[in-house]
């Protein structure tokens, strides 16, 4: 049965996506059966993928509101070959945040779908908006682990102290098996001197719990969207698409030492 991992954090800009498309580009690199979940109405994810989320005929909304089967909302990403399978998703996501509310047990709608065709994958990736609302407490219901994706700078640590209190809060009412997969520092700047002290306090905070990997700040991740790309098939030796590879790596390493843990 696949692992679900969402990857959260209510501040917008932290590398929520990139992370999501890259790692998700990466798994499926090292042949891994993968889905990645597009739940940011934004439909940045989507895009990055190379999939128009204008021209979608059915999306992530459809599955949640609207009973439309899996199968039919499925897109296929194909490069990094041999690709991975997409849930995509629009502006009509504003709509299915709305309408959840209406349902019974409305938080447990994508974990509850998500049961019957996680057998199929190794590895669930899911994209979160900027915000702790429906559709991220969807994603950590569902979720079996979250990755943090964290920028050095000021306001860092304070955002992830809410983001801990919910995830403990989604722990002791909906999911008591979540746990923390990893913090990734992303668009690290390493002749930044307050990033330094952040991560420094990162490391001496959570320990093992924050990834080995850094992700650097590098223009090729930036450019990689605006081509329907991820880093890997627009600049495979670039320091971004390393730095996903080596993440990848590492969560694979985590997730096979936990199995055998258990
Ligand atoms: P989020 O999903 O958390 O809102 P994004 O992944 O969309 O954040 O990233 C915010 C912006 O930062 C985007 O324009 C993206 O291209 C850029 N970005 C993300 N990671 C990097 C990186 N490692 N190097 C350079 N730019 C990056
Ligand atoms: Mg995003």
């Amino acid at each position: 049965m696949a692992t679900v991992i969402a990857i959260a954090n209510q501040k917008g800009g932290v590398g929520k996506t990139t992370t999501a498309v890259n790692l998700a580009a990466a798994l499926a690199y090292l042949r891994r059966r993968l889905l990645l979940i597009d739940l940011d109405p934004q439909g940045n994810a989507t895009m990055g993928c190379g999939i128009d989320k204008y021209g979608l005929a059915q999306t992530t909304c459809d599955l949640l509101l609207n009973d439309v089967p899996f199968a039919e909302c499925l897109q296929r990403v194909t490069e990094p070959a041999p690709g991975f399978d997409l849930l995509p998703a629009n502006a009509d996501l504003t709509a299915a945040e709305v309408g959840l509310l209406e349902l019974p047990e409305r938080e447990r709608r994508l974990s509850r779908l998500l049961s019957n065709v996680v057998a199929a994958y190794e590895l669930v990736i899911i994209d979160c908006p900027p915000s702790l609302n429906m559709l991220t407490l969807n994603a950590l219901v569902a979720a079996h682990a979250v990755l943090i994706p964290i920028q050095c700078e000021y306001y860092a640590l304070e955002g992830l102290s809410a983001l801990l209190e919910t995830i403990e809060q989604v722990r002791e009412s909906r999911n008591p098996g979540l746990y923390i997969a990893g913090i990734l520092r992303t668009m690290y700047d390493p002749r930044n001197n307050l990033a330094n002290q952040v991560s420094t306090q990162l490391v001496a905070h959570f320990k093992d719990q924050v990834y080995h990997t850094i992700i650097p700040r590098n223009v090729r991740v930036a450019e990689a969207p605006s081509h329907g790309q991820s880093v890997l098939t627009y600049d495979p030796q670039s320091r971004g698409a390393l730095a996903y590879l080596a993440l990848a790596s590492e969560v694979l390493r985590r997730h096979d030492k936990r199995c055998q843990a258990a």
